[in-house]
């Protein structure tokens, strides 16, 4: 990685840092928020060999705009109108309720931007992987399978852009799959 994109990189997950530090994960761990956008950061520079700083530092920056007080303005004056608009490529429209939302994400898939998808595919890897070995309190079998089910048809609108990525997808859907097996018998 360059020296810029390194700044950028680091820059960014300093920034997430501060603005999810109250924020917690919804497993049973509870796991500082920071920990899935470190991952879903990880996972997107591995599977570009750490050629894309931009979308590294959207991977840390994703969240933002839905979850903490963060303007569009202030991502693009700090990051740069690339950084800004992978992040609000991938931002849910919160004025809708959950299952519009959450229709809205498989029925767009498709359509949005190569890096945007990659993005999409990291973000929900990362949420497979702690429902798998963290789910959260009061989530029974059904309602996991469910969330696992809907998270495959969002991936099945980004496919054919990066096998690493849907590798490791593939691999923390099948383990979730298992974890809720394991869990319900
Ligand atoms: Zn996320």
């Amino acid at each position: 990685m360059k020296n810029a994109a390194l700044q950028l990189v680091v820059h960014a997950a300093d920034f997430a840092a501060r603005r999810h530090a109250s924020q917690r994960r919804k497993g049973v761990t509870a796991e500082p928020y920071i920990n899935h956008l470190a991952e879903v950061a990880a996972l997107l520079a591995n599977a570009t060999n750490g050629q894309d700083g931009e979308l590294v530092a959207a991977g840390y920056l994703h969240d933002t705009l839905e979850d903490t007080q963060t303007e569009y303005e202030e991502l693009e004056k700090l990051f740069g109108a690339d950084v800004a608009q992978l992040v609000a490529e991938v931002t849910d429209d919160k004025s809708l309720p959950s299952v519009e939302r959450k229709r809205l994400q498989v029925e767009k898939a498709p359509g949005k931007s190569v890096r945007a998808r990659m993005l999409k595919v990291a973000d929900k890897t990362s949420n497979l992987r702690s429902l798998a070995i963290s789910p959260p309190a009061g989530w029974g079998a059904e309602r996991a399978s469910e969330y696992i089910a809907w998270a495959e048809r969002v991936v099945a609108g980004c496919r054919g852009l990066n096998e690493n990525l849907e590798r490791s997808f593939d691999a923390a859907s099948v383990d979730a799959r298992a974890a809720i097996a394991a869990g319900a018998r």
